[in-house]
């Protein structure tokens, strides 16, 4: 092994699983391999990987069990890999605790994006808050956290403090889906509902912000999960 972070595919299916170990090695990461939810409870234990791409469909094991085992001691990536169509697992692996997921069939490009992102999340957590930095670009969208200016082109944004505050939440966790339970709770705080409120300030910020608010390159919906600011244009 070289001194690359290390992976661990915790993948039942064989062709799978060999295919994700393809394209990690060829990108010089290190990686392991699990069918089992079991093993690969003890696998992080004993090898602590820098990151874990995790199938919900495990023969041995429900993957949303393996996600809340190691959940219980360790914040290290998760990224779910999961099948077309199941919003509701999605939803359930992020609000306990997985950090992002891929949907299957996915590309090559998509996976290691994600796999960028969050490796680049899980350092900077470690390196603590101070380096925090005063400002994000995107493409041509920044944000300024100092003076709290939005900008498009150079062209500034006006914004309720609202849609300032869920373009900042969603800019610190940018390049991740953020579910729209979260979001709301990081707004509203605990006991609200504001489903229908996210929905509208999330409209009204895409028209701000977009050349072509139906089809948003800054922040994306993830049907039936949530939304995403995009950390890499192609
Ligand atoms: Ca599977």
């Amino acid at each position: 092994m070289n001194n690359q972070p290390l992976i661990l595919i915790v993948e039942d299916d064989e062709g799978i699983s060999n295919f994700i170990s393809a394209i990690l090695t060829s990108n010089n990461y290190n990686v392991m391999k699990t069918a089992k939810g079991k093993e690969a409870v003890s696998v992080v234990a004993s090898y602590c990987p820098d990151l874990i791409l995790l199938d919900l469909g495990l023969a041995d094991m429900d993957g949303i069990e393996v996600l809340k085992a190691i959940r219980q001691w360790t914040s290290i990536p998760i990224v779910v890999v999961s099948a077309r169509g199941h919003e509701r697992d999605k939803v359930e692996a992020l609000d306990l605790g997985a950090d992002d997921y891929i949907t299957k069939p996915f590309g090559t490009s998509e996976l290691l994006a994600r796999i960028r992102t969050e490796l680049r999340h899980s350092q900077k957590n470690s390196l603590g808050h101070a380096l925090e930095a005063e400002k994000i670009a995107v493409g041509e969208l920044e944000i300024n956290y100092l003076k709290r200016r939005v900008s498009v082109a150079g062209k500034e944004i006006h914004l309720t403090p609202i849609e300032y505050k869920i373009i900042v939440l969603l800019s610190k966790y940018i390049g991740r889906v953020l579910t729209h339970d979260f979001i709301m709770k990081e707004i509203w705080g605990p006991y609200t509902n504001e489903i229908q409120a996210l929905r509208v300030n999330m409209a009204n910020i895409r028209r701000k912000l977009e050349a072509n608010p139906a089809e948003p390159i800054y922040i994306v919906t993830e049907v039936g999960v949530g939304y995403r600011m995009v950390e890499e244009f192609k």
